[in-house]
């Protein structure tokens, strides 16, 4: 992280004791040469590290982040965004803070800055299993047992910086507020940024993360942060991304991270997502991106007689005649579709319905199913259900996976256009009430056949998928199918 304040108070300091030198990323003021003019650079606690996830250590004590006024409109004069000559940063005059998390008491936010790369390889300081992000973002928070500064610095915990990753994706619509305006940002220059939530800015989910007591990844380096990395990234475009190296034209800032540190025995921690939280098994169904705004299309698949084929298992349940009486002889795979990127293998799907009659078929050009599942599997919804559709057998053990997949608005348009032909729209049914049934999640443990490390790697899922990891994916039900 990059404390801007600190800047200032170094400077004013210097004028009374002794001129200090420029840091910067590059040669003779580069990282390696940080110690000579700041000792703190050279300790055992430094920033930032390299997190293995599978070696991170499930700690009870890491509870879900309480975030204070992150959901409210920051207005123009709360937000500004200055170009200090390391980095961009955005300051921000609220009440912002945040609570839980594993923190002693609260923090508030004194701004946001972020660290990136000239390519898309290098950017994040933090490396998560071996791997960096094109772009990563620091949310300084200083303890209000402090009231300045200076002292929050000499305190081991008297910082909590919030590191966020940005993979490349969609555009970001409140990222984009903030580079705005960046091309006119001369160093020193500042402009206001379009209000919106902070909250905006966090990853949707908040429940996983990292902790591990670092420092700050600029000089003056002190030893003074918690440090928080969240495993889910945002997403920002590669436009977007571009706008920021833009900067590199105006005041030489790029590649602004700085390499990683050794532990030195330090262990790093993980938060265990509870089945339990503030993300609710029900809200998340109900809104599984965490974006209210985006719309939904759900996109059903019955696997069942596939499983079947592969695993042997009760044939009184799965005989043709029998199965739909059985409590479960069917297991339903839900997956959400929202509105993205296209997909090329929905499109194999739609590609020839508009010359579908009803009663019609058409050959699909072959892939692997799994490309149809979203890229985390480890994170469902369990419940047990019935058919959707008469006749209504309450046969089904239900799994809705939280994490969508994304198809384009073309591509719904195409499903759509089936309603010219057949009068098939909106071909859902309502939700019906739960009577008094339960619904389970799968809490995602660290060492899984999909371990952490896979989905860290592969976030979006976008790797494809040898039909074999199916049945894997789908060995839990099975064995929930056989039990019966
Ligand atoms: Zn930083």
């Amino acid at each position: 992280m990059h404390f801007g304040n600190m800047k200032l108070v170094i400077l004013l300091v210097s004028l009374a004791v002794v001129a200090r030198a420029e840091w910067s990323y590059s040669g003779a003021s580069g990282p390696d040469f940080w110690a000579l003019e700041y000792p703190a650079c050279s300790k055992a606690r430094q920033s930032p590290v390299q997190i293995m996830h599978e070696e991170a250590i499930a700690d009870d004590d890491l509870n879900s982040f309480r975030f204070h006024g992150y959901d409210d409109i920051q207005t123009l004069d709360n937000l500004t965004v200055w170009n200090d000559g390391y980095t961009v940063t955005v300051r921000v005059h609220g009440d912002l803070a945040i609570e839980g998390g594993g923190l002693e008491g609260m923090y508030a936010l004194q701004h946001f800055h972020f660290h990136w790369g000239s390519t898309d390889r290098f950017g994040s300081e933090h490396f998560l299993d071996g791997e960096a992000y094109p772009l990563e973002m620091h949310l300084v928070h200083k303890t209000v047992r402090h009231r300045k500064i200076a002292a929050a610095l000499e305190d081991p915990k008297g910082l909590a910086v919030l590191g966020v990753f940005a993979k490349i994706g969609r555009p970001h619509p409140y990222f984009q507020a903030i580079i705005d305006n960046l091309r006119l940002l001369d160093i020193g220059d500042y402009a206001n940024v379009r209000p919106f939530p902070m909250s905006e800015l966090l990853p949707g989910n908040r429940e996983t993360y990292y902790r591990y007591n670092g420092s700050l990844t600029t000089p003056p380096c002190s030893e003074s942060v918690v440090w928080t990395v969240f495993r889910e990234p945002i997403e920002i475009s590669e436009e977007q991304i571009e706008q920021v190296r833009m900067l590199s034209k105006i005041s030489n800032v790029t590649d602004n991270y700085r390499p990683i540190q050794s532990l030195n025995g330090r262990r790093i921690f993980v938060r265990n997502q509870p089945a339990t939280s503030v993300y609710g098994a029900k809200e998340s169904i109900n809104n599984p991106s965490g974006d209210a705004a985006l719309p939904l299309a759900s996109l059903f698949l019955i696997l069942a007689p596939l499983v079947a084929a592969v695993l042997k298992f009760n044939y009184t349940c799965m005989d043709g005649r029998w199965f739909l009486t059985c409590s479960k002889g069917l297991a339903v795979l839900g997956v959400f579709a929202k509105i993205g990127r296209p997909h090329p293998y929905f499109q194999a799907i739609i590609d020839n319905l508009r010359l579908l009659d009803i009663g019609d078929y058409a050959n699909v050009r072959p892939f692997p199913m799994s490309e149809l599942l979203p890229g985390n599997r480890e994170t469902y919804y369990r419940y047990n259900g019935s058919l959707t559709t008469p006749p209504c057998s309450e046969s089904v053990v239900w799994t809705v996976f939280r994490e969508p997949i994304e198809i384009s608005e073309e591509q719904i348009e195409q499903v759509r256009m089936l309603s010219k032909i057949s009068n098939v729209t909106d071909n859902y049914r309502p939700i019906q009430s739960l009577n008094g049934r339960r619904i389970f999640v799968r809490n995602q443990p660290a060492t899984s056949v999909y371990g952490a490390k896979e989905s860290i790697n592969n976030p979006s899922g976008d790797a494809a998928l040898p039909l074999a990891s199916l049945f894997l994916i789908l060995a839990p039900l099975v064995a929930a199918v056989l039990k019966y």
